[in-house]
């Protein structure tokens, strides 16, 4: 639907460049090991995905951001709308990151590749 823009190809996380596969080896989002294990390029457009060594190490710091929305967004959602009391809604925003964790780092890999690669329709 969005094929072709940066939100695109970070909801999906596929290739940056291409969008035609998933920038990630497989597709096991809860198996530890699996999380983030990246393929090297992109079998269609040839794009090295890791462009400097310890590239995604600027993920953390998207991270950060990610984590946080969500940390408000879980807030706003227990506390205003459900009743939770304060202490309640701590526990469901620590629940909510423990569980979307792997989300998350996937996630802000996925924004972080964007800022540096552009989509390319003839790739
Ligand atoms: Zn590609």
């Amino acid at each position: 639907m969005f094929k072709g823009s940066k939100l695109y190809s970070i909801i999906t996380g596929s290739c940056p460049v291409c969008q035609k596969e998933s920038i990630y080896a497989n597709g096991q989002l809860y198996k530890p090991s699996e999380t983030i294990k990246m393929k090297e390029r992109c079998t269609y457009c040839n794009t090295k995905y890791k462009i400097e060594p310890s590239f995604f190490f600027g993920a953390m710091f998207v991270s950060y951001g990610v984590g946080v929305a969500i940390a408000i967004a879980v807030f706003i959602l227990a506390y205003f709308f459900l009743g939770f009391s304060r202490l309640q809604s701590f526990f469901a925003i620590a629940g909510s990151l423990f569980i979307l964790l792997p989300v998350i780092l996937r996630l802000s890999r996925s924004i972080w590749i964007n800022m540096f690669f552009k989509f390319d329709k003839n790739a």
